[in-house]
């Protein structure tokens, strides 16, 4: 049985706003949000630039998200009211780093290594205090809102056919848009309705990919390239959602459970940190060590190899010289031995010798 949506103002809005995000290139909750976030920053930028709570809120939260902050420059006029903002965050910022420079001056240089371990381990740097009190960048606590908002809407009407027909014609949501769908209607009468055009348009997908594939085979290579010739694309952008949107993972730890939770409160990680930090860092040291004497050694290979080139081309060339050398004694003697004038063989039975006579007398 399908349920009745509420069609509240807002409900009725994201109603159309979809079918129109349908018609576009990519998940259309993904479009929303992105359409959302520039909107929401230009009128920042125009007119809450000075408006002492969005300050105070960009203060909270050491200024954008990266997400929201990249896209600033995309605001037209955006340049002026940045460098206003980001200079009053800045010395917010520089006030805390001088905190944190004077915190590490109070370990003094004679303390040595006990010093620096004893102060490494007590009160953590008041740059780390100020980072971990930041708050989550607001315009994406408007932008999640916004998020459930829409998808909680696009599940009220799939179940409408006009509805349900321009969402099938769609590139349907993002994986991370249909895992939140599929977690906000855990309970929803029309999550499968959701899911099934999900299923067609998936295994389309799959086979435009197919299709990719065979053409890039020189024996098909000069069939007529169509649709698929863009699937990689379009698989992309299925499986990680609109640039940008959702950030890297590299804050992201293990199999946390839902999305929400996957990103690990600072207090949490620094316990587990403390709790394993002894361990491993003997294991990171000796890997290191190890590491460097292996370097080391391949270093002193490469040497001794280079050495031993040298050697061998010295040794050549003391060969070389020593064969020169016994070449020219030979030639010396050699000479020595020209000088003597040679015999000259006696007339035999009339046999003469016919070199002529020095001084050019030749009887002949
Ligand atoms: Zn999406
Ligand atoms: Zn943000």
């Amino acid at each position: 049985m399908t349920r009745r949506p509420r069609r509240t103002a807002t409900k009725f809005l994201t109603y159309f706003q979809l079918l129109d995000a349908f018609k576009e290139p990519g998940c259309p909750v993904c479009s929303l949000l992105m359409r959302g976030a520039q909107k929401a920053l230009d009128s920042l930028m125009y007119e809450q630039v000075n408006d002492p709570i969005t300050r105070e809120r960009l203060v909270e939260s050491h200024g954008f998200c990266n997400w929201h902050a990249w896209l600033l420059p995309r605001i037209a006029n955006s340049a002026s009211g940045v460098g206003v903002i980001y200079r009053h965050l800045l010395q917010v910022a520089l006030d805390a780093l001088e905190a944190a420079r004077r915190h590490v001056g109070t370990v003094q240089p004679e303390d040595g290594g006990w010093g620096r371990w004893l102060a490494s381990r007590g009160e953590p740097s008041p740059l780390l205090v100020w980072r971990q009190k930041r708050t989550p960048c607001f315009l994406c606590t408007l932008s999640r809102q916004s998020e459930h908002d829409t998808l909680r809407a696009m599940l009220d009407y799939i179940g409408e056919a006009e509805f349900a027909e321009a969402c099938g014609r769609s590139a349907g949501l993002c994986l991370p848009h249909l895992e939140l769908a599929a977690d906000l209607g855990r309970q929803h009468p029309n999550l499968r309705a959701l899911l099934d055009i999900h299923v067609t348009q998936w295994r389309d997908l799959h086979w435009e990919l197919g299709e990719f594939g065979r053409k890039a085979d020189y024996r098909y290579v000069d069939e007529a390239k169509g649709r698929e010739g863009m699937s990689w694309s379009r698989a992309l952008e299925l499986f990680a959602g609109q640039q940008g949107l959702f950030g890297p993972d590299r804050r992201r730890r293990g199999n946390a459970g839902s999305a929400e939770a996957e990103e690990v409160a600072p207090e949490q990680s620094e316990a587990v940190a403390q709790e394993s930090q002894d361990s491993a860092e003997s294991i990171e040291t000796r890997r290191f060590e190890n590491a460097r004497l292996k370097r080391r050694v391949a270093e002193l290979e490469t040497q001794c190899e280079a050495d031993r080139k040298v050697h061998i081309a010295l040794e050549f060339r003391i060969h070389k010289l020593a064969a020169d050398l016994k070449a020219m004694a030979a030639g010396v003697d050699g000479v020595g031995v020209a000088e003597t004038p040679p015999q000259v063989p006696a007339v035999v039975g009339g046999t003469a010798d016919h070199r002529p006579h020095p001084g050019g007398d030749n009887n002949q």
